[in-house]
């Protein structure tokens, strides 16, 4: 190792290096703090030429890489093991907008600039960037594409998956794909960029993104509703999607013990509580007064909402959506859940809200469900604990509880990963309900591309065979009591 290490330094400058505990210590804990990791080294690379020349060296080396963007994966996809012996690489020094093509409405970003870097581009461009996400300041486009990110505008612009036109990737043998393509339509052979988007890094690095832009809407109407129960929210959703088509960008649900969470954190921000909540968007680019007023009478018709109140400006809209983006942060606060990112049909919602709650309820009678998120979509960011803050005994649990939520996930045609992977958590289940065709079709292509499984190991495309470590918790890295 100290032959690799001084190979890389020369290669990237010792300052761009990082060895000392405390310097690596922010890379190797996961935002949930429930992975620990002992990484080899931070690198921190400045361009693609450097990144392939990185992984050309590991390669020589068999050092195995784990690329980290801004380390808010909730699923420990980015925390390395705790051997000491794995990289892990940052893009964040590639942050540069390579080209906004205005007229063909396209972005090319470097791949470790931030989310919110992105938004603003755009916006100062007068364009949109659809992708939103409460982490967006800390999150990268990397990360973002390598976890097919989702987030509150889903309903109307698609996942990052439909938001990418074309990509600039560095293979695990160190040579770089060039497919930085700005076409909407191309059908020369197979859509390669596809294989990377939400391969969690199991692939190659990504280093820059083509990336699909919109306009900017001139109008919103935002809207906080309450209703009785999921049948009801569903209800709105179908109708709201009749009466407004595409102009129905976002649909988020906060069930009554989430609202719990934010009144405590929080109190009197909420303006009403409600079995459950709606935070509903329309954006177009007509006139605001024009799209409220169509709300408004909208609302006027419906006759089973309980309750509801409309942002009159800019900074009531902004207030709304904080409390939306401020919940998973708050449950952090709160103490540990067992946390599930499942999505259904979204006609099968009432059914799963339902089942799920009575299954769970059978087999751990003080149980406390906080679910919210975009409904629109079927996903639920649904949470589980006790209502004693501070007890841990639900996680000996653990792995009855996500038996118990999967069995009705599935029994309804969901899946266990929405938007935030699968990572180490969940890599057990992975291999429990993927079909195993498709199981081995992936692992087919990792193996082509990555004989010697050195990007990073561990997850869910590792060919390994799990152990009885795996169950539960990852092998290897250290597993702590997580925070949130
Ligand atoms: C408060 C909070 C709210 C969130 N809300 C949402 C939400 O609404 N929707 C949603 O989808 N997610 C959400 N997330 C999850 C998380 O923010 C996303 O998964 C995000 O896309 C991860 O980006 P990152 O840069 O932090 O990636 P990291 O966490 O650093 O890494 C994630 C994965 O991507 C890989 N990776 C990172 N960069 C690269 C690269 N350049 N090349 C190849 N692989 C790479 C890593 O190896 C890892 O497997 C939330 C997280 C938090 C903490």
């Amino acid at each position: 190792m100290p032959t690799f290490l001084s190979e890389l330094s020369t290669l990237l400058g010792e300052r761009y290096l990082l060895r000392q505990p405390a310097d690596t210590a922010p890379y190797s804990l996961d935002w949930r703090q429930r992975y620990q990791g002992k990484p080899l080294a931070v690198a921190l690379p400045g361009s693609v030429e450097q990144v392939a020349a990185l992984v050309k060296l590991c390669q020589r080396h068999q050092v195995a890489i784990v690329p980290q963007g801004g380390n808010t994966s909730t699923c420990g996809a980015a925390t390395p093991d705790d051997s000491g012996q794995q990289l892990i690489v940052c893009l964040r020094r590639l942050q540069q907008i390579r080209q906004l093509d205005a007229a063909n409405h396209t972005l090319t970003v470097e791949a470790g600039a931030t989310l919110l870097e992105v938004q603003q581009a755009a916006q100062a461009a007068g364009y949109l960037f659809p992708l939103s996400l409460a982490s967006e300041g800390s999150c990268q486009i990397g990360g973002n594409l390598s976890t097919n990110a989702g987030g509150v505008a889903v309903l109307r612009y698609g996942t990052m998956r439909e938001l990418t036109l074309g990509l600039e990737v560095v293979l695990p043998n160190g040579e770089i794909l060039h497919a930085l393509s700005g076409l909407r339509k191309d059908t020369t052979g197979l859509d390669l960029k596809q294989l990377f988007i939400g391969a969690e890094g199991q692939l190659g690095l990504i280093t820059a993104a083509t990336l699909k832009l919109f306009a900017l809407p001139s109008a919103h109407a935002t809207a906080l509703l309450g209703v009785n129960d999921m049948d009801a929210a569903i209800n709105c959703l179908n109708g709201l999607r009749q009466a407004f088509g595409e102009r129905l960008s976002s649909f988020e649900v906060i069930s009554h013990s989430c609202q719990q969470v934010i009144t405590r954190h929080r109190p009197g921000q909420l303006p009403f509580t409600a079995p459950w909540l709606l935070l509903i968007e329309l954006a177009d680019s007509g006139n605001n007064i024009l799209l409220n007023e169509q709300l408004v009478n909208w609302l006027a018709r419906q006759n089973n909402i309980l309750d509801g109140v409309i942002a009159q400006s800019e900074a009531e809209r902004r207030k709304l959506w904080q409390l939306r983006e401020e919940i998973s942060e708050l449950q952090k606060q709160d103490g540990p859940s067992i946390k599930h990112d499942i999505a259904v049909p979204t006609s099968a919602l009432p059914a799963f809200v339902r089942d799920c709650a009575a299954a769970l309820q059978a087999a751990f009678p003080s149980v406390r469900i906080v679910a919210f998120g975009h409904a629109g979509d079927g996903n639920l960011h649904y949470n589980v604990s006790f209502t004693r803050p501070g007890n841990t005994q639900l996680f000996d649990d653990e792995n009855t509880v996500n038996e118990l939520v999967y069995e009705q996930v599935y029994r309804v045609g969901g899946t266990l990963a929405a938007e935030h992977g699968i990572g180490q958590l969940k890599r057990h289940w992975l291999e429990r309900y993927k079909d195993p065709q498709a199981l081995t079709l992936m692992r087919l292509v990792k193996q082509a591309w990555d004989p010697q499984g050195l990007m990073n190991p561990g997850k869910w495309l590792s060919s390994h065979p799990l152990g009885k470590e795996d169950l539960g918790f990852c092998a290897n890295t250290r597993s702590l009591p997580p925070q949130g």
